[in-house]
């Protein structure tokens, strides 16, 4: 398996191109530190909120918010740095984690008024099952909510300006076209959050659209008319999701009680939903042989902050690999299936090719946990 010569990113990762040897996420690194001229790109920013910003009686832009620390510093900073009177917006996850309702009250106890969309429980759950079993990806709809959600509050209470955090093809590495953009739309949704699945193909499934308008971003008409513009935060200033965790911190942000997520290297992402932090992440790893402690390890060797070779060790002393126990039981008990249901779908999408086999019979080797085992790792 080939690894990033700089980070410590596999090939497998979607949508990833290595130039000599080195990952596009990595080059961008490169960008983002030596290149960009992010003064420019601040009196850019300016120039374009100067058209949106009132005079503090009504909303003058949207915050889709999961109660990260990136969306509270997205909040915080458009309301305190840039003079914005912002609306914030989640979507409710899957099964919100204690943590992220302490969260989400925080950005309320900061002096933030909060939409909450949630959608009905029991088509959400058949979205869940759709997730889990047809595309590998337990929190499929959660990807979705998060972006239609906010999309829906803008049109309906006529809001036009909506700031999103970072550009992840940017950061995460992604098509070159995408790396460049500064604005979220129905096309980034549609290419980067579906899973190559459109959720009109839900009603095969025995799932009306009616039942799931939460989850449906608006007719053209209407975000034409009201005239919705979606743009990074990332693209105008330098993102530093550390620097935003530190400042959150500070002003009583809750970071995961528990040390770090499960699968993760850090303790301050993920947090809000019970699967987004363990097993989403764990089926992205059995699918392509790197976790969520990867991406976030790239990162630090990405903003100087670890060499290549700690990171190598962190992630061999990360949980980056282990079955995420902790929440499963939840999952099982939502969809109400069984332990045997929940293996086998987790074999059904691994990757045969990355992880050790018996010679004989062709079946995956795991530990006594459960855990499988790698066939490479970064050297
Ligand atoms: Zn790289």
């Amino acid at each position: 398996m080939q690894y990033c010569n700089k980070c410590i990113m596999p090939a497998t990762r979607p949508e990833q191109v290595f130039t000599d040897g080195i990952c596009d996420a990595c080059h961008s690194a490169v960008d983002k530190h030596d290149k960009i001229d992010w003064d420019q790109r601040s009196v850019e920013f300016e120039e374009i909120l100067s058209k949106y910003r009132g005079d503090g009686s009504r909303y003058d832009c949207i915050i889709p918010v999961s109660g990260g620390k990136d969306s509270c510093y997205q909040a915080i900073t458009m309301r305190d740095k840039y003079g914005m009177t912002p609306l914030c917006v989640t979507h409710t996850p899957c099964d919100l984690t204690e943590v992220g309702l302490k969260n989400l009250n925080f950005l309320r106890d900061q002096g933030f008024d909060l939409i909450q969309i949630s959608g009905n429980r029991k088509s959400y759950k058949e979205l869940v099952r759709i997730g889990f079993f047809k595309l590998g990806d337990c929190c499929w709809p959660e990807h979705i909510g998060i972006f239609t959600a906010p999309v829906r509050i803008a049109v309906n209470y006529k809001i036009p300006l909506l700031i999103w955090g970072e550009n992840s093809q940017f950061e995460y590495g992604g098509p070159a076209a995408k790396k460049e953009n500064n604005f979220l739309d129905r096309n980034w949704l549609e290419q980067f959050q579906m899973s190559g699945h459109r959720l009109s193909d839900v009603v095969h499934d025995g799932v009306e659209l009616n039942s799931i308008k939460t989850l449906l971003y608006p007719d053209d008409e209407e975000v034409n008319e009201v005239g919705v513009t979606g743009l990074f935060l990332g693209y105008f200033e330098k993102w530093d999701s550390k620097r935003n965790t530190d400042m959150c911190c500070s002003m009583g942000w809750n970071k995961n009680p528990d040390g770090p997520v499960e699968g993760a290297y850090n303790d301050f992402e993920n947090l809000d939903c019970k699967w987004i932090g363990g097993l989403h992440d764990y089926m992205k790893f059995i699918k392509y042989g790197y976790g969520r402690a990867t991406d976030q390890l790239c990162i630090e060797i990405r903003a100087g902050r670890m060499t290549r070779e700690e990171a190598v060790i962190a992630l061999r002393n990360s949980s980056e690999g282990q079955v995420p126990w902790k929440y499963i039981p939840d999952l099982m008990e939502y969809l109400n299936i069984t332990k045997e249901e929940f293996t086998g779908n987790l074999d059904r999408f691994t990757n045969k090719m990355i992880f050790e086999r018996d010679d004989e019979t062709g079946q995956l080797i795991k530990d006594e946990d459960g855990n499988l085992i790698r066939r490479f790792f970064p050297g």
